[in-house]
């Protein structure tokens, strides 16, 4: 069904069932949100989406108004802007002003929009620090509540996302703070480490510890690419500077998972340029040398010299599983041969090896590693 309203003196259509938000922003009206984010629930709790609506008392936030037949709609007047700018003031009074070294410089949303409405930063009100720069103990993620503006994405991210529950709200009034679990920390409230709060957390509250101090977001060459650990082809952008991978961030536009990504897909790319990562192919000694394969056992305290790896150009490598395939299905039949496959090849890497099993050895015998 069709709502017919005004915004700003334009008449617009919108759904039922839309929020005058969404109604908004489908038809280009610039409303500022910090706590709403189109992938979450949303919970009306900033107020930076204060709206005028005729005939309406006080001022509403956009994103949880449902828009309703002829409404008239404001969303710049004077009220409306003074107001979206009190709100600013009151976060910011409570906000450690350090955006010279915070790690969301030039990304953050509270950044923006003080910038936006020439927000003076109050000085009454903020008395220092209130809790540790640095205070839970995972590996991959920098907690700093300090800076947080209790927008509560976080809590939403890890709820609706990732089901995991980890964050919540604790105490009530200017005592009001983020917490892992019952007060814990992430890992032991059973956080995953997946890093969804992060990407949805607005400001430097919640930041990747990997990626502190290797350079601001407009130093950072984005490339979209597709991620190797597993089958299910989420996208993300590897954060390049000097052409050097750095970091990964989400991609909103990723087909597949959104925003979303486990620990390997935006953790794991230290491996990318770590020096003992294996960029050539390596042969067991006793299979370059011909010999027979040794009798003691590899895991053993002091295996055979035979059980070394030894490395090899990509022809040698070839050449030798080509004739070991071969001389394999001559002596046994194709039936002694079985391939397997992995998620780390793309579709058609996996597709061409179903060919060399069928077509080129004649056995049926593939699998993929997914089906473990
Ligand atoms: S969170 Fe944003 S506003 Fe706060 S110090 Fe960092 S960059 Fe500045
Ligand atoms: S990293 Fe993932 S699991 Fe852990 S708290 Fe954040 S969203 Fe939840
Ligand atoms: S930690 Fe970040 S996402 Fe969570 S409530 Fe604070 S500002 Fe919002």
């Amino acid at each position: 069904m069709t709502v017919k309203l005004t915004i700003d003196g334009q008449p617009v259509e919108a759904r039922a069932g839309q929020t005058v938000l969404e109604a908004a922003r489908a038809h280009g009206f610039r409303i500022p949100t910090l706590c709403y984010h189109k992938d979450l629930s949303p919970t009306g709790n900033c107020r930076m989406c204060v709206v005028e609506v005729e005939g309406w008392r006080g001022l509403q936030a956009a994103c949880v108004t449902e828009v309703q037949e002829g409404m008239v709609v404001h969303t710049q007047t004077e009220t409306v802007m003074r107001d979206r700018k009190l709100n600013l003031e009151l976060m910011l009074a409570n906000h450690p002003m350090e955006c010279l070294t915070c790690e969301a410089n030039g990304d953050c949303e509270l950044q923006d929009l003080a910038y936006e409405y020439q927000v003076d930063v109050p000085q009454w009100g903020f008395k220092g620090n209130r809790y540790p720069v640095d205070s839970d103990p995972n590996p991959f993620i920098h907690v700093d509540m300090n800076k947080c503006i209790l927008c509560r994405r976080c809590v939403l991210a890890c709820a609706e996302i990732q089901v995991r529950d980890v964050w919540g709200v604790a105490q009530r009034g200017f005592d009001e703070v983020i917490v892992a679990g019952a007060g814990t920390d992430l890992l032991s409230a059973r956080c995953e480490s997946c890093g969804q709060c992060v990407a949805y957390c607005p400001t430097g509250a919640l930041t990747n510890r990997m990626e502190i101090g290797v350079g601001r977001t407009y130093d950072l060459e984005k490339i979209t690419t597709t991620c190797t650990y597993c089958g299910v082809g989420c996208q993300f952008d590897l954060l390049v500077k000097d052409e050097r991978v750095v970091g990964v961030a989400s991609n909103p536009e990723a087909p597949v998972n959104g925003m979303a990504l486990c620990v390997k897909g935006r953790y794991g790319w230290d491996f990318i340029h770590h020096p003992e990562r294996l960029t050539r192919p390596r042969v067991r000694r006793y299979l370059l040398e011909g010999g027979e394969k040794p009798k003691g056992h590899q895991l053993d305290e002091n295996p055979p010299r035979a059980w070394d790896w030894v490395e090899v150009s990509w022809e040698e490598a070839l050449d030798l599983t080509a004739r070991k395939l071969h001389e394999t299905r001559r002596q046994y039949g194709p039936d002694s041969i079985g391939i397997f496959t992995s998620a780390k090849c793309t579709n058609e890497e996996n597709y061409l090896m179903n060919k060399l099993a069928r077509q080129v050895l004649g056995t049926h015998n593939i699998d993929h590693c997914a089906r473990l």
